[in-house]
């Protein structure tokens, strides 16, 4: 079974923006303003219609996500979460990432995305710890698709080698 399910998961080294896949996740703020990091780059590429459909939902909890489209994105979608900031590990941060992880797929399989695909959510200015960050997105991901067959693939984008490192060792490939 986890054979099967790994098949549908691969890596991209790269700048996802430029992923032609059916939705992209954003490492949102709370607020989902365009701000830095991945979200700032993915506002940057979609252009201003995403901002102005983000400031029409308002905000999103820690944990959870919304879906806009892509606009100028190659993508359809984009699939906002908003994740943890890394306060030592005693506020639920592993949970609240997991549930990121979670709410995004499940918003994606109810909007028909047969691919999807995260960048490494809260690793960035929100300061989780790669390793950690990195084996909560794998085992909820995986988790996920060994209950679902709608979805058929998983991309997580890495930025950089430390973060491709880690996720190799993850997956073991
Ligand atoms: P957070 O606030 O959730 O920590 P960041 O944007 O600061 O979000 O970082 C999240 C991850 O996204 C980091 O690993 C960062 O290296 C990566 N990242 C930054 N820009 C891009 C991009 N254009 N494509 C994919 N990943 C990116």
């Amino acid at each position: 079974m986890s054979d099967r399910v790994d098949d549908r998961i691969e890596i991209h080294s790269g700048d996802i923006t430029k992923l032609k896949v059916d939705a992209i996740v954003n490492a949102a703020n709370a607020q989902l303003r365009p701000g830095g990091g991945v979200c700032g780059a993915i506002h940057r590429a979609a252009g201003r219609n995403l901002r102005e459909a983000c400031a029409r939902i308002g905000g999103c909890e820690t944990g959870q996500s919304v879906h806009t489209e892509g606009f100028d994105l190659k993508a359809k979608y984009v699939i906002h979460t908003v994740g943890p900031v890394w306060r030592g590990g005693g506020e639920n941060e592993a949970a609240l990432l997991a549930s990121c992880y979670r709410t995004a797929l499940k918003i994606a399989k109810q909007i028909g995305a047969g691919s999807i695909a995260f960048p490494a959510i809260s690793t960035g200015v929100y300061g989780f710890p790669l390793d950690r960050a990195t084996q909560v997105a794998v085992a909820t991901v995986r988790d996920f698709l060994a209950g679902d067959e709608s979805i058929r693939r998983v991309i997580f984008c890495v930025f950089g080698p430390e973060a491709e490192a880690a996720y190799r060792r993850e997956l073991g490939i």
